[in-house]
């Protein structure tokens, strides 16, 4: 073989060789340098998976969020929806300095927003509570958190209306107040219409007048009043005479003027206390409270405003162009006692009044039999009372005033009627009267008159000139300013 072949291969060999280590270590590098990379490459992939998941929970907190947001969103505008009701809204902080009011607010009182904002409620005030008024609701303001109830307040123009309010205070979650809220409605309308409902039942709508309802409720707290004072009242009942006549000539329509016109008439003589009412047809009812404690005075007093009542309405009425004269029967009972029943009461002056009919109609008469003699012998008492006077039926008698060891010093004069029936009149059984009827001064100075004549005559005796006269005085008398100069 030849050498130098051999060496060459060899040469070559070892070039090979050479070339394939220098590959061999470069793929090794390579190797090496692709490990690295898949290594930070994994590395990477899973920061971006963690990253990913980070993403992925951020999201769905956002979406909760967007959720809730929505939620409160929802919320609000349901609030605002309430806020602008029909019911006037205003909120105050806790100062009760007006933060917000609604649209209602301005509707129903007539102030804007801007008018009011940064101001306290007190500009709606009315006048019409006293303080007591406000300090009550603020106590249940703050001891209930809540008050409710109906108030009048002012608007704008200056009407005051009245409003039902609710006041709601509003806290923290320390229980601090932050705010009151208070909603309202206008009840007025509700108001009127409930008057209108109270008028259709309570009252007669011919007239106007109070009807048969009305009367028992206030008969009713009439007779607890008088339990309690002692004080007397009196049913007057009323039926227009012989009514059936006027309606049967005139017509309908001029029997209710008539109607119309015995109410006005009615009510223009009693007091504000008393009660005129209608029970229906021509039959009307006075009820007369706040008489007198004593029977008789109460049935007195009663009789002259019964009387008063029928002279009245004997005065002729003008029904549209027609003259007319009519005259009506009273019946009249008088009580004070609580047990009474209301029914019977009005029955006793019923049948009083169907007595007065009978009587011959324009006529008064009471219920008590006994009552309407003592009433009537009081009355005859009292004409004879006026006469006694001009006719000088009075004597003096004088009842001799001595020392204690019997000697007269002077006497006390006393009056007695002599009356040309009833004979001989002690002094209780005429003065009480005449001190009622007004007669007491005429006769009061009468005694002064005849007691200084008598002393005048004694006068000019001697055994009698040393002698005093005491004279009793009305205390109706001393009221009279001129009674000292008359004296
Ligand atoms: P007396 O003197 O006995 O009372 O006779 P009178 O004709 O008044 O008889 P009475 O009181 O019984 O008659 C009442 C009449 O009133 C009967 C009825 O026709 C009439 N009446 C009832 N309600 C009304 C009303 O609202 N208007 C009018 N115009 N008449 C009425
Ligand atoms: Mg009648």
């Amino acid at each position: 073989m030849n050498h130098n072949l051999l060496d060459k291969l060899q040469l070559e060999y070892m070039q090979l060789s050479a070339s394939v280590n220098k590959l061999v270590e470069a793929l090794f590098d390579a190797n090496k340098e692709l490990a690295f990379l898949y290594e930070e490459k994994t590395q990477r992939a899973a920061e971006l998976v963690i990253a990913n998941k980070e993403l992925a929970f951020q999201n769905k907190e956002k979406e909760q969020r967007a959720l809730e947001l929505i939620k409160v969103n929802d919320e609000l505008r349901i609030a605002a929806t309430v806020f602008e009701s029909q019911e006037g809204m205003m909120v105050t902080d806790a100062n009760t300095i007006i933060l917000r009011v609604n649209s209602a607010f301005a509707h129903i009182n007539g102030y804007s927003a801007v008018e009011v904002i940064g101001k306290t409620p007190k500009f709606l005030q009315s006048g019409r509570h006293d303080a007591d008024f406000y300090a009550a609701m603020w106590e249940s303001i703050h001891r209930t958190g809540c008050w409710k109830g109906e108030i009048y307040n002012q608007s704008k123009s200056g009407d005051i209306y009245p409003e039902y309010l609710t006041i709601t205070a509003v806290h923290d979650n320390d229980g601090v107040v932050t705010n009151y809220v208070a909603t309202f409605t206008d009840i007025r309308i509700t108001k009127s219409a409930l008057e209108e409902v109270e008028r259709l039942a309570f009252y007669d709508p011919l007239t106007g007048l109070p009807n048969r309802r009305l009367l028992r409720e206030r008969l009713k707290s009439v007779l607890a009043t008088n339990h309690r004072n002692g004080e007397h009242a009196a049913l007057l009942f009323l039926d227009i005479d012989h009514f059936k006549i006027l309606n049967d000539t005139l017509g309908h329509n001029i029997g209710d003027l008539l109607l119309q016109q015995v109410a006005q008439r009615l009510s223009s003589c009693v007091r504000e206390v008393d009660t005129v009412a209608r029970l229906g047809g021509d039959e009307f009812v006075v009820l007369l409270t706040e008489l007198s404690a004593e029977t008789l005075e109460a049935a007195t007093q009663a009789d002259v405003i019964g009387h008063k009542i029928l002279n009245l309405l004997s005065e002729p009425y003008l029904l549209c162009t027609q003259n007319y004269l009519s005259s009506s029967s009273i019946g009249v009972t008088v009580f004070n006692n609580k047990r009474q029943v209301i029914d019977e009461l009005i029955k006793q002056a019923d049948i009083a009044m169907y007595a007065a009919k009978i009587s011959g109609r324009n006529a008064l008469r009471f219920f008590d039999p006994q009552m309407q003699i003592n009433l009537n012998a009081r009355v005859l008492l009292e004409a004879d009372l006026r006469l006694a006077l001009a006719e000088n039926q009075f004597e003096l008698y004088y009842q001799a005033q001595s020392t204690h060891d019997g000697r007269i010093i002077g006497a006390e004069a006393l009056i007695r009627w002599q009356h040309p029936q009833r004979g001989l009149m002690f002094p209780d059984a005429f003065i009480p009267l005449a001190e009622e009827v007004g007669l007491i001064t005429a006769i009061g100075q009468w005694v002064l008159q005849s007691a200084c004549t008598q002393l005048k005559i004694w006068e000019s005796n001697t055994d009698t000139q040393h002698l005093q006269l005491a004279v009793n005085v009305s205390v109706r008398q001393f009221h009279q300013a001129d009674f000292v100069t008359q004296v």
